[in-house]
């Protein structure tokens, strides 16, 4: 079953803590979208509004264009599934699985036989007598993921899923996540601090700061496109260069940058460029390019981080790890900044 959902104006305070504050969003049916943000910046209290553990101080939520404000939890058909399981510690993971169908009165076999499926899809048929104090992080997370969805959501909820796991572990439960809900065509909201999560994961993603949303889109836009420095920075630019542009051209402190670029920022701006993007050993007639001096040269597994210093500014380069012997520290390089990867944004 899939479901759309619209946020609209979402507002919670506690106190004179402004958790959430006017939040629109339009989850798509049938698809994953990611809730993005650092600690604290108010994404479980969203979740907890949806769910309906919590109510909003002004604001609505609608599921398929019907309000679901005065609808109490169990009614939402809206689970959510926590990082640390919380599952029933008395219980056998197939009574964990069963226990929403026990409650809504499911006759046994039917039962059984929706347990079973369950359990098979995300792979603990063979475990299913077990408790859940005999089975691994990644096997519990597994049953609370089974748990929500055997009574057939119309959506899932998960806050931070994949939070306990050891990164194996991670990559095999986004990869079940993926095909539970390609298979189930569920609507997914999933919230996570981890832009990686969002990544991989993601059809949709929404980032949020300080309880307000800052940008969304598809993955590709937080890196291409940021909305802000703030944004540039949490995807890991890299690379801000302050500047006044005038439109084709930015003034820095690296000397006039020509810039190719639809983003709409003009004077004082700031303007930044992924490492991957930055060019070393630039070659004759290439556009935007200066001496800068090799500060320091990090491994970093599938290549090398070089920290470059040029006209005063910090700039991050990356380099496939074979190319660092011939970038010695304190040696001097030609760098190039191509004016396609440059994005210009506001300075405040
Ligand atoms: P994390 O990633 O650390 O879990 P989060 O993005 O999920 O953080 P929330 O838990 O939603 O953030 O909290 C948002 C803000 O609201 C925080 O400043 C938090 O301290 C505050 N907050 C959350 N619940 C309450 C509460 N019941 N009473 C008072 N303040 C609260």
């Amino acid at each position: 079953m899939t479901m759309r959902v619209d946020l609209v104006g979402l507002t919670k305070h506690f106190g004179a803590v402004h958790a959430v504050e006017d939040f629109s969003l339009t989850i798509q049916p049938g698809r994953v979208t990611v809730l993005l943000g650092p600690s604290g910046s108010g994404k479980t209290t969203l979740l907890k509004m949806i769910a309906g553990v919590l109510r909003p101080t002004s604001g609505d939520i609608r599921f398929d264009d019907e309000s679901v404000i005065d609808l109490p939890a169990p009614e939402r058909d809206a689970p959510m599934v926590f990082h640390n399981a919380l599952l029933f510690p008395q219980l056998s993971v197939e009574d964990n699985v069963g226990f929403g169908l026990r409650m809504r009165k499911t006759p046994p076999t039917e039962r059984s036989r929706r347990v079973a499926e369950m359990l098979e899809l995300v792979g603990l048929h063979d475990l299913r007598t077990r408790r859940p104090e005999q089975l691994s992080g990644g096997q519990q997370q597994r049953a609370a993921l089974a748990r929500a969805l055997v009574v057939s959501p119309r959506l899932l909820l998960l806050d931070e899923p994949l939070a306990n796991l050891d990164p194996d572990l991670r990559g095999e439960m986004r990869e079940l996540l993926l095909t539970v809900q390609r298979s189930l065509g569920l609507t997914v909201l999933l919230v996570t601090h981890d832009q990686e999560d969002a990544i991989v994961i993601a059809d949709h993603v929404a980032l949020i700061r300080g309880g307000s949303l800052v940008q969304e889109g598809v993955v590709r836009d937080f890196f291409e496109r940021p909305a802000s420095a703030w944004v540039a920075m949490f995807f890991g630019a890299g690379n801000l260069i302050p500047g006044q542009r005038t439109n084709n051209e930015v003034v820095t402190p690296l000397g006039r940058l020509r810039v190719i670029s639809e983003s709409p920022a003009m004077g004082a701006v700031l303007v930044t460029i992924r490492p991957e993007s930055v060019v070393l050993d630039a070659v004759e007639g290439q556009a935007n390019t200066f001496q800068g001096r090799v500060v320091a040269a990090e491994f970093r597994g599938s290549h090398i981080l070089m920290r470059l210093t040029a006209g005063g500014i910090d700039l991050e380069a990356t380099i496939p790890v074979d190319d660092a012997k011939s970038h010695a520290v304190g040696s001097t390089v030609r760098v190039a900044l191509p004016p396609e990867k440059l994005w210009p944004l506001p300075a405040d």
